[in-house]
């Protein structure tokens, strides 16, 4: 395998430079228009990839934002902008947009930036769109070392959790489960008045 390497003759790479620290504050970039984000655990795979590597999710209903310019921009901005106000702005307006796409940025800002306030804007949102993907993101916001985000993550999982209650009991009809319910309890107490007069 080794002697497969061709080191010494690619002229483009420099045994002399000096390679970039790991540590360095700077963000890393994410080119949109090749990466997405995965909704569920905030970590960026290939756009064309309709399963997250990382944690298995089936992406193939969530459209990668990246192919949208305009979103695409946004994403960015909110992502790399060195101004905290104008990626809250950012995240703000992608939220507004109200569509599974912003998704993924959202959970990156939310798990990433290093202003509280951004992030807690990102809780808000993802609480907003109320998809089920953000319940483990929004969890996992729970240890964050800001409360102002820790209490976002709350809000916005009652609001995802309550969505979807909504969802099961519409579907379960619960009307007629509250009229059975009623209808056995009547049933129970027929069944005490009539041992009383038996
Ligand atoms: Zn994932």
């Amino acid at each position: 395998m080794a002697k497969d390497r061709k080191i010494r003759s690619d002229p483009s790479i420099n045994p002399y430079r000096v390679k970039p620290t790991p540590s360095s504050p700077q963000k890393a970039f994410i080119d949109f228009r090749t990466r997405r984000i995965c909704p569920a655990c905030g970590r960026d795979i290939k756009i064309d990839h309709n399963f997250c590597k990382y944690c298995g999710v089936d992406l193939s209903g969530i459209d990668p934002i990246g192919k949208d310019e305009i979103s695409r921009e946004l994403a960015t901005t909110a992502v790399i902008d060195p101004d905290p106000e104008v990626r809250k702005e950012a995240v703000d307006t992608l939220g507004d947009f109200g569509d599974n796409t912003v998704l993924g940025v959202l959970t990156y800002v939310l798990l990433n930036d290093p202003d509280e306030n951004v992030r807690k804007e990102a809780a808000d949102e993802l609480g907003d769109l109320h998809h089920p993907f953000s319940l483990e993101v929004l969890a996992k916001a729970l240890k964050d070392e800001s409360a102002l985000v820790r209490k976002e993550a709350i809000e916005g999982l009652k609001k995802i959790k309550k969505k979807t209650k909504e969802k099961k009991l519409h579907e379960g009809k619960p009307e007629s489960r509250e009229n059975d319910k009623d209808k056995s309890e009547k049933e129970e107490n027929l069944k005490e008045n009539n041992s009383d007069i038996f």
